[in-house]
């Protein structure tokens, strides 16, 4: 196992890199977000800890432009920061686990052993049906390499229906899963929507992926997995 572990503070990198070394595992060290970032695009690592504050590129773009790159590699990142919502930024930018400095080194063996027995995750944040993708990370939605331009809620009933291709909703799962409790709409509102996306996503194009099964609901299939 090769990890990647970028951190500019000397003390603490050499500290960690020989800690994972004791543990058999190969390791590369970058001290900043640049070298960092060069290191991640030359090779496929099994895991790559970072270190938020870096000098050069921030580890926060750093985080994204790995997750951009790869998927599968699982991210542990080091922070001084223990804010909750950096934090939840982070891990909705690709961050697998946090650990906030100071650190036993135990507990980082421990996770990286964690993350690794988990393996590559399949995150899949491009859901594909068809000619039709959609990017859950960045919420673009594509057919046939052209973007298209949803609203909120249209983004949302799509991608809840792109994430089970092939698969029927009723319009009550559509609504539980869409909506919020504070809905009190129409009962039509899933149909008016489903009429809505079909306009963008269906009408421009030959092949229709939203299917209406009568008296069940509404599902997105290709001909194959319908
Ligand atoms: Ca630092």
């Amino acid at each position: 196992m090769r990890m990647l572990l970028v951190e500019d503070e000397k003390k603490v990198s050499d500290l960690v890199a020989r800690a994972l070394r004791a543990e058999r595992y190969a390791v590369d060290v970058a001290a900043d977000g640049q070298a960092g970032w060069d290191m991640a695009e030359a090779y496929d690592y099994d895991l790559i800890i970072l270190d938020l504050m870096l000098p050069g590129l921030p580890g926060e773009e750093l985080l994204k432009r790995i997750r951009r790159k790869s998927q599968q590699v699982p991210i542990l990142v080091l922070t001084a920061r223990d804010a909750t919502e950096a934090k939840v930024a982070n891990f909705e930018a690709g961050a697998d686990d946090y650990l906030t400095k100071p650190f036993a080194f135990a507990e980082l063996v421990m996770r990286v052993k964690a993350l690794l027995r988990r393996g590559p995750v399949a995150r899949a944040s491009v859901l594909k049906v068809a000619d039709l993708e959609v990017d859950r990370f960045t919420q673009q939605v594509r057919r046939a390499g052209r973007r298209i331009e949803l609203t909120p809620k249209e983004y949302a009933l799509l991608e809840y229906l792109a994430a089970s291709p092939g698969r029927v909703f009723s319009r009550t799962m559509i609504i539980e899963h869409v909506w919020d409790q504070s809905f009190e709409g129409l009962t039509n509102i899933v149909d008016v929507y489903v009429r809505h996306l079909r306009a963008k996503i269906d009408d421009p194009f030959a092949v229709k992926l939203i299917r209406t099964v009568r008296g069940v609901g509404y599902g997105l299939a290709t001909e194959q997995n319908s």
